[in-house]
């Protein structure tokens, strides 16, 4: 029997993900933000989770540790793709990646084609590219978390990051000023499984596709 290894990270991707699988009929024997394993069984003998971060992924996935998996649009630039197939758009954990600055800063002014502006952010291959585009030359600071920070205490004039409300950003008196991309998750299948597992995957890719709202 074919076995089935689904990366998934935990939060807002866990929580969008379980009505696709119920859809599926896959259903996890437990929750990973009580529980501390790492791989979580579920309702079918042969199909695993394993929980692990956002931005590792795609990464699991690429060397066939995972079979399939789901990750954001963000996670997925700024690994490449390399290795994946992204059958679906799954509309689920949407939100916009922006540039953003302090209140009262003047962007217009300081992204002029010619002038040298820092940036902070998690997504540095993005933010390289959207600037090249510009024509606008950046100093790009890679950040792990808490990019709102950098721009409050000098450590960079902007920031690359999501935003979904924005009350964040408003908290910290921090202001978006322009639009990159609008993110939301995918579904990740490592190509050589998708062959190799085609009569289990393909029904799960048709089910959560007709599961999208
Ligand atoms: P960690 O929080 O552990 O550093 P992370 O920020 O990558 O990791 P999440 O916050 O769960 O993990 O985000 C996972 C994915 O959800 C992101 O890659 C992005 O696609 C999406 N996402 C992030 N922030 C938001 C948001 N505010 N609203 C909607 N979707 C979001
Ligand atoms: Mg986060």
């Amino acid at each position: 029997m074919n076995h089935l290894t689904i990366a998934l990270s935990k939060g807002r991707i866990f929580d969008e993900t379980l009505p696709l699988l119920a859809a599926a009929d896959i259903v996890p024997a437990e929750n990973p933000e009580s529980s501390r394993k790492l791989i979580i069984e579920t309702n079918h003998d042969n199909i695993r989770l394993v929980i692990v971060r956002a931005s590792d992924v795609p990464t699991y996935v690429q060397y066939g540790a995972a079979d399939f998996g789901i990750a954001g649009k963000d996670v997925l630039i700024e690994h490449g793709g390399e290795g994946l197939y992204q059958p679906l758009d799954l509309k689920i954990a949407a939100c916009k990646m922006m540039v953003a600055v302090r209140e009262g800063f003047d962007y217009q002014a300081a992204a002029q084609a010619g002038s040298r502006l820092r940036v902070a952010t998690k997504y540095p291959n993005i933010a390289a590219a959207h600037f090249a585009a510009k024509g606008v030359h950046v100093d790009i600071i890679k950040l792990y978390g808490s990019m709102e920070l950098a721009p409050l205490v000098g450590l960079s004039d902007a920031i690359v990051d999501l935003v979904s409300t924005g009350s964040t950003l408003r908290a910290n008196r921090l202001q978006a000023v322009e639009h990159i991309v609008d993110i939301s998750s995918r579904l990740v299948v490592n190509k050589a499984a998708l062959k190799t597992k085609h009569d289990l995957i393909e029904p799960i890719i048709q089910t959560f596709a007709k599961a999208i709202v």
